[in-house]
Formats: structure tokens, C-alpha cells, sequence
């Protein structure tokens, strides 16, 4: 059964990629497909079995310099336009989302390595991403009234200008969405930059886009190297704002890169979430979602919960559970419907997950289960899915985010302890609680030094909920309003309401 979904997956997509080998991934800037300014172009693989998907044009400064003028361009007319026709179009994408949505699925799939079961899934909640903001565009602007006793003071937003937004390539389109969309909703204009290791859906997110009315110039997309193109983007001029979901350490070049134009900054960045899971949880429960939240989407997620903080008195029953389901995870075929972890996105990604499992036993830590690379039928990034016990919060496998399908367990004995570790490392994403104790979840939902807080619950989204994360792992809030107070700017307007009295200098 599952041979032949995998079959018919295939067949699907076969026409799907033989558009990318035929024609470079261009660029999109002011309603037009380009090559880059030099003609070059860097080759993207299948992290499945090692195969060349297509050439993709290689950004330059100059292709970032004409996207910005473009953005800059279009803003006005965009920013512009009544919060109810930019409703209508936000829609129409959804709509041209949902139709393609099984072609963008197996594109994602083929070009990240990601389980076609996740990526399905993905790419309908980019849909809803985009509807979710139309509808909330047409109050973007509001404010609020704050009469004063001789003024009127009312505040209103408008958009900060052209932003640019720079993506991972975890979970890649429906993170573009989760970013453009706000933006579009807002009244930005907007230039992105694409990881260079997920080009594919980027190109057909910007094509659905444009299709779906899009005024050119409003979203214009430079595929590219984060060091050359992303860089460029972060600098530019006409930019206001950098919206950037990616690493810690690149949040910090960013930084840097915009000091110079004074660049509003988002990020979304790196974690080591703890899943604290206490002897009075609901177990069954607790151990679905510990597995889940780890090892679906290969453990490339940000809001993984890649460290399990599990109370002693429970601690043998459970992690002997936990062994058995992961040793039961089904490795394979991102096409295959039954697979539930695929390859790693990249080589150099794949190495830097499997350097952590001689981390481990350098540290002292157990490989309870995994502890290899592997591949399919020879080929792809592919690693095992991995759970290290034994171990203590000062090990590297406790404080490194590892992004790969692999769990680190410590044991604690008592809640102050288990608090201790989660708030141990330099980031600050989400956390998990398990337990039935009320008072002990709010106690640990209020000290827990994350943006999110999930109590007997895995990550579960609500578009108007703030999404971000404290210390390394963030700044600022995406979500609902949360997202237009980042792209937009705040403004004041105060009116006399009578004849008050005003200091008169330089009156003899
Ligand atoms: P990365 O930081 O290597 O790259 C992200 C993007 O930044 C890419 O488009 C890249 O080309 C670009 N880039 C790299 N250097 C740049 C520079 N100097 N200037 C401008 N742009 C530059 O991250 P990644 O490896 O693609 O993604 C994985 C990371 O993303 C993980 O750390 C993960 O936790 C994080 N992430 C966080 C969230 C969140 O919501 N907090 C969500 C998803 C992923």
C-alpha cells in the first residue's frame, strides 16, 4: 500500500521537477522572472538521493539593489490602496495556495527531506496564514482615542515602508507566508530572500502570488547566498524594517549588518526547548507528545522539544517507553505516506547533527537508541532517529540547539530543580509542562524564562497568540496585532480641544 502511494507521489511529481531542470529558479523583481546581473547560478539537490533539482540564479548586490527600488516603488500605491481591496487579494492567494497545495507539498518534500505527511499540512496553513491577515488587514490601521483634558490624543498606524524578509529552510513555505503575509496585510512591500538550500517553493509562493494579483514590485523575491545577497538586503538603504527567522548566531550579523540604517529588527531564532514531564502527568499523553514534538518534521523545528526533563520516580518506565517508540520510528521515503522521518536538508547539516553523537560520548552521556547516519538505498542525508540518556544540563548535547531528530533526557527530582534546567541554557523559545498539579503548571508557566509556555499540550498554533521567543531565541512577537506592530509605525496625533494656555516666550 504504502510502495504504492509512494509510486503515485512520484509520478506526480516527476512533471514538477522536470520544470526546475529545464529553466534556472529566476528572480522576481518589479513583476518580472530574471537572471541574476552576473548570470550565475548555484545547483540545489534532493536531500533524498543526492539528485540535481535545477540551477537557481545567485543574487547579487546589484539584483538586491533593483528588488529594494522596486519594493520602494510600489510602496506608496500599496500602502495605499483601501485595507479591503488588499483583504481580496491576501485571499486570492489563499485560494491559488489551496489549489496548488499537493504540488507545493511534494515540491517541499523533494527539495527539505520533509515527510510529505508534515509538509501536506504545511503548505494548507500557509493558506491560512494569508486568510487570517486578510481578514485583519482592513483594521490594520487603527488606533486607539486617549482624551486628555484640553486635548484629543488618538493614535493610528501606518505601515513602515518596504521590509525585507529573510527565511530558513526548515518548514520553508509556510514560513515565507507566516512573514509576507502580515506584511502584505499591513500595507508593506516586501523583498525576500529564500534559503539557498529550499529555493523551490520560494519560486512558486512568489509565481501564486503574482497570479493572484499582486501589483508588481509589492513582493519581489532574490534567490541567494545569506553571506552576499542576504547581507545586501540586510544593509539597503530603502529598507526599513528585517523580518529574519533563522540562527542565533546570523540573528546577531544581522544586527550588525543593519546598525548602519537604523534597521527595525524581528527575529525568530534557534532553542532548546525543555519538556518537563512530572509523575503526576498523564502519561500515555505525555509520552505522544514528547515523541512528537521531536521527532516529526526530522527534529528541524524550531519549537522542538529537544530536551526531555523527566522526574526521577518515573524516569526508568518512561524513557524505556520512549526507546521503544523511537526505535519504532519509521525512517524512509519523504513520499512514502507511512514515513515519519526523513533525510536531514543538507551534507554539511546532516555532519553537524552526527558530530553530536560523538559529543555525546565524549560527555558521558548513553545512546539509548540510534547514533548513526544512514541512507536509503545508498543515498540522502538521512541520520537515525537518536535519544541520548544519562546525560546532565552542562553537556554540549544539553545546551547546543542540534536541529536534528535527536532527544537529550536529564533527570530532575523536584520542581524547583526541574525550573533550574529549563531556564539553563542561552535560549528561551518555547516550553512544555506535563502535570496534573494546576498550581504547579501556573507557578511554571509564569518562571519559565520562554515566549511560549505549552501545558499538557505539544505546539499547537493560534494566529492571534504572540509566537517568538526571550534571550537567544528572539525578538519581538509574531501573530495577530503582535505582527503589524512590527510592521508598522505608531503615531500620535494630538488636537487642541479649546483656547489652553501657551507659554509665551520673547513677548515684552
Ligand atoms: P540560517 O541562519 O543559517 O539561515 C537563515 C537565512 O538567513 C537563510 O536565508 C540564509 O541565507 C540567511 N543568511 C545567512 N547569513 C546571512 C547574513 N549574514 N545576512 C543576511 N542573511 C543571512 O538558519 P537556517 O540554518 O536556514 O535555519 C535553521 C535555524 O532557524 C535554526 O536555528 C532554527 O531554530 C531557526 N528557526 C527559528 C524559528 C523561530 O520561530 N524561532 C523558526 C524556524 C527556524
Amino acid at each position: 500500500m504504502s510502495e504504492t502511494m509512494l509510486r503515485e507521489n512520484l509520478r506526480k511529481l516527476n512533471p514538477l521537477l522536470s520544470e526546475f531542470l529545464k529553466r534556472p529558479i529566476k528572480h522576481f523583481i518589479d513583476g518580472q522572472w530574471v537572471d541574476a546581473s552576473s548570470g550565475d547560478t548555484f545547483t540545489n539537490y534532493s536531500p533524498i538521493d543526492e539528485s540535481v533539482i535545477g540551477e537557481v540564479a545567485e543574487g547579487t548586490v546589484d539584483d538586491v539593489d533593483r528588488a529594494c527600488k522596486a519594493a520602494l516603488k510600489a510602496y506608496r500605491p500599496w500602502a495605499e490602496l483601501a485595507g479591503k481591496k488588499r483583504r481580496e487579494i491576501l485571499h486570492a492567494i489563499a485560494d491559488a495556495i489551496e489549489a496548488n497545495a499537493e504540488e507545493i507539498a511534494l515540491i517541499e518534500s523533494w527539495d527539505t527531506g520533509q515527510p510529505l505527511r508534515f509538509m501536506s499540512k504545511a503548505a494548507l496553513r500557509g493558506a491560512e496564514n494569508f486568510r487570517y491577515f486578510a481578514d485583519i488587514a482592513p483594521g490594520a490601521r487603527d488606533g486607539l482615542a486617549l482624551p486628555a483634558e484640553q486635548h484629543m490624543n488618538y493614535s493610528l498606524r501606518q505601515p513602515i515602508g518596504p521590509v525585507g524578509i529573510i527565511t530558513p529552510w526548515n518548514t520553508p513555505f509556510m514560513l515565507s507566508t507566516w512573514k509576507i503575509a502580515p506584511a502584505l496585510a499591513a500595507g508593506c512591500t516586501v523583498v525576500n530572500k529564500p534559503a539557498e538550500w529550499s529555493p523551490c517553493t520560494a519560486a512558486m509562493l512568489t509565481k501564486i502570488m503574482d497570479e493572484a494579483g499582486l501589483p508588481k514590485g509589492v513582493v519581489n523575491t532574490i534567490q541567494g547566498i545569506g553571506e552576499t545577497a542576504g547581507k545586501a538586503l540586510t544593509q539597503h538603504q530603502a529598507i526599513n524594517a528585517i523580518a529574519f527567522v533563522g540562527e542565533s548566531y546570523t540573528g546577531s550579523e544581522i544586527m550588525k549588518q543593519g546598525a548602519e540604517t537604523l534597521k527595525r529588527v524581528h527575529f525568530e531564532l534557534g532553542g532548546k526547548n525543555p519538556v518537563i514531564v512530572f509523575d503526576d502527568a498523564d502519561l500515555e499523553r505525555a509520552l505522544d507528545a514528547v515523541v512528537f514534538m521531536i521527532y516529526s518534521l526530522n527534529g528541524e523545528r524550531c519549537t522542538s522539544s529537544s530536551r526531555l526533563l523527566i522526574q526521577k520516580s518515573i524516569a526508568p518506565e518512561f524513557i524505556e517507553k520512549i526507546k521503544k517508540r523511537v526505535a519504532a520510528l519509521q525512517v524512509g521515503h519523504p513520499l512514502d505516506p507511512n514515513t515519519e522521518v526523513g533525510p536531514l536538508i543538507h551534507e554539511t547539516h546532516r555532519d553537524k547533527v552526527v558530530s553530536y553523537f560523538n559529543v555525546a560520548k565524549e560527555d558521558g552521556a548513553d545512546i539509548a537508541v540510534g547514533g548513526n547516519k544512514t541512507t536509503l538505498n545508498g543515498k540522502g542525508y538521512f541520520v537515525e532517529p537518536t535519544l541520548f540518556t544519562s546525560a546532565n544540563n552542562k553537556m554540549r548535547i544539553a545546551q547546543e540547539e542540534i536541529f536534528g531528530p535527536v532527544l537529550t533526557v536529564i533527570e530532575f527530582e523536584e520542581e524547583g530543580e526541574a525550573l533550574a534546567l529549563a531556564n539553563d541554557v542561552k535560549y528561551g523559545l518555547a516550553g512544555y509542562v506535563w502535570t496534573s498539579d494546576s498550581g504547579r503548571s501556573l507557578r511554571l508557566a509564569r518562571d519559565l524564562d520562554v515566549g511560549m509556555v505549552w501545558v499538557n499540550s505539544e505546539n499547537n498554533r493560534h494566529l492571534s497568540s504572540p509566537f517568538g521567543g526571550m534571550k537567544a531565541s528572539g525578538i519581538g512577537r509574531d501573530g495577530g496585532d503582535y505582527s503589524f506592530d512590527f510592521y508598522m509605525e505608531t503615531k500620535n496625533v494630538c488636537i487642541a480641544t479649546n483656547d489652553h494656555s501657551i507659554p509665551k516666550l520673547g513677548k515684552t
